[in-house]
């Protein structure tokens, strides 16, 4: 069996343009763009390019953004006072602060810093509170992404086994949860499941992010399986490679994600979509 790609760069590009339309309504509406601070400390090359990305996204669909470069050595009196001014400034309605942070930085003290109504990252606590029990403004960009890829492929998730590897606040938990409130059965592996093979064998639906290139192999998948790779590694030759190996594994599975072109494109696509939350729900006040 050959399974279907899933185009996340085309579904990225329908799903932005859509986006770019609600904006253009919301400026009409209201007077004024959506509007994203994004802060970097330091000079993490693929931070930056990230960053780059970001606000390249915030020009395509008309938002106002922002990217507010600290040098290496920033203070956490510094980096609170900037975070505080975003927090007061009403042009902005979405704050990221990009991971990750300089060792002498803590990431939860500054996420926690960051005003709930413009976390458009989903990664504090009361945001993270409000997954949990259904009820939220914004999600984690990479799990909502993987969602609207499963959603526009027709995939089903009601009722469906759907296992997880990978437990991180960012994908592997989130993923989880968005995957239950969809009513699948949902189990989530990590680096002490035991037996895995035979626990991902059981998956309608298998979401990979672990890290580690082309770690789930052809024998570990059910066939007819969904497979969405979310794992980004570069391998020694600079190309990168998720943590699903394509090759065999697209032999047995009904649907994949490639890597690129799978997940990836769609991350950048939900924070967008997260900041034009944030802007409404300002705009509503
Ligand atoms: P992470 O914080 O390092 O978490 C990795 C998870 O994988 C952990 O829960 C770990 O288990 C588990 N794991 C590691 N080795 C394992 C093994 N041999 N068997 C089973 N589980 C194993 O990583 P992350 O931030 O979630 O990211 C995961 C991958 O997704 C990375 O490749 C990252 O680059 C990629 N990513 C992509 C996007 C995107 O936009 N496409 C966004 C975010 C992340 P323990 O908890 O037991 O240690």
């Amino acid at each position: 069996m050959a399974a279907k790609i899933i185009d996340g760069k085309a579904i990225s590009v329908s799903y932005r343009a859509e986006i770019s339309e609600d904006t253009a309504k919301f400026k009409e509406k209201y007077g004024f763009a959506p509007g994203l601070a994004v802060v970097i400390v330091g000079e993490d090359p693929a931070s930056k390019v990230y960053v780059r990305n970001k606000k390249l996204g915030c020009e395509q669909v008309g938002f106002n953004s922002a990217v507010y470069e600290l040098p290496e050595n920033t203070t956490k009196d510094e980096l609170n006072a900037l975070i505080d001014k975003l927090n007061a400034d009403k042009s902005v309605h979405g704050i990221l602060v990009q991971l990750p942070l300089p060792k002498h930085l803590d990431s939860e003290e500054v996420i926690a810093r960051i005003s709930p109504e413009k976390d458009v990252d989903a990664f504090h606590e009361s945001n993270v509170g409000r997954i949990m029990i259904g009820n939220y403004s914004f999600l984690p960009c990479t799990p909502a992404g993987v969602m609207v890829l499963l959603e526009k492929s027709g995939i089903d998730i009601s009722g469906k086994e759907c296992v997880v590897i990978g437990r991180s606040n960012i994908v592997g938990k989130p993923m989880a949860m968005l995957l239950l409130q969809a009513n699948g059965t949902v189990t989530v592996c990590h680096s002490r499941t035991k037996d895995l093979a035979e626990v991902t064998r059981r998956a309608d639906i298998l979401v990979v992010a672990i890290g580690k290139a082309d770690f789930v192999t052809a024998d570990m998948v059910k066939p007819g399986a969904v497979v969405i790779d979310v794992g980004m590694n570069r391998r020694a030759d600079g190309k990168l490679t998720g943590d699903v190996d394509f090759e065999s594994v697209s032999e047995v599975a009904s649907y994949i994600t490639p890597v690129p072109g799978g997940v990836g494109p769609m991350t950048i696509t939900m924070l967008l979509k997260n900041t034009l939350v944030a802007a409404e729900n300002f705009a509503k006040k």
